[in-house]
């Protein structure tokens, strides 16, 4: 059955912004930038039980590019800063990042000149996951938030 049987002569209205935002929250394409031991977990969530293909954001992207969420996973030391700055400056708008980690969202339980204490200090973050390392529901939890945000913003926004 086709769109035009079933609506007639209908027409639905919607905000471009509603729309867009629709989209985008439903099609993260994410750049892991995985340091550290969070990096198991991360993984574990990737695997099947947790089925993160619903909320759309299954598919990893190696190139920044092609990546709008950034996940910082695990430690992040003063060499690393630079890079991490380099990498979140090749993706394009729009683009979000998330802290996965105690390390990443505070330097964790390391308090020495060689770490950063928390990713915040190098880029814009947008969703912090606690945890040491964060459960696969915390991550779900956090991109559920994500989604939230995404769909409170507007095209017409510039970060
Ligand atoms: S938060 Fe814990 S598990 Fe994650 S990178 Fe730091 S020490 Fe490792």
């Amino acid at each position: 059955m086709g769109l035009e049987t079933i609506f007639g002569n209908s027409y639905i209205t919607t905000r471009l912004d509603a729309a867009i935002n629709w989209a985008r929250k439903f099609s993260f394409f994410q750049y892991p930038f995985v340091t550290a031991c969070c990096g198991m977990e991360f993984m574990s969530t990737w695997a099947s039980t947790y089925d993160i293909a619903r909320f759309g954001a299954e598919y990893p992207r190696f190139s920044p590019r092609q990546a709008d969420v950034l996940f910082v996973v695990g430690t992040v030391n003063q060499k690393l800063a630079p890079i991490l700055k380099r990498v979140y400056d090749q993706m394009c708008e729009p683009k979000w990042v998330v802290a996965f980690g105690a390390c990443a969202t505070s330097g964790g339980f390391y308090d020495n000149y060689a770490v950063v204490d928390g990713i915040d200090r190098i880029i814009p973050v947008d969703i912090y996951i606690p945890g040491c390392p964060p459960r696969p529901e915390a991550v779900l939890d956090a991109l559920m938030k994500l989604q939230d945000k995404v769909s409170r913003e507007s095209v017409m926004d510039k970060k």
